[in-house]
């Protein structure tokens, strides 16, 4: 067998699930400034954009948990009302990345 042969490739799914997380449950690094204008949004990309899939819409709220957060910042970028307070968790805490 070649070594090109002996490449596993992994989907993204698989990927992810080599990762852990140590989670701040004192302190989320993510917030929703202010829910009140999540009323207001009409497209909610955040529920959509995120690939953790931490927002989640129940009726014209959106409820975030930030267990599963990648740290990627999308959520950041995409709110069209920058109603994301958005820092780092504290060193050491969050994902741990795995990469093989
Ligand atoms: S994109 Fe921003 S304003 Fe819109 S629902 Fe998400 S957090 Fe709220
Ligand atoms: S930083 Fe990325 S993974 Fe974390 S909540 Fe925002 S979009 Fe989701």
């Amino acid at each position: 067998m070649s070594a090109q042969q002996a490449v596993k490739f992994l989907t993204i799914e698989e990927r992810l699930n080599v990762n852990a997380w140590d989670t701040d449950i004192y302190r989320p690094h993510i917030k929703i400034k202010d829910p009140e204008k999540c009323r207001l949004c009409e497209k909610k990309p955040c529920t959509y954009m995120c690939p953790a899939k931490c927002y989640v819409q129940q009726g014209d709220i959106v409820v975030l948990s930030t267990e599963a957060c990648l740290e990627c910042g999308t959520c950041r970028v995409v709110c069209p009302y920058e109603n994301i307070d958005w820092n780092y968790p504290r060193s050491g805490m969050g994902v741990w990345y795995r990469f093989s």
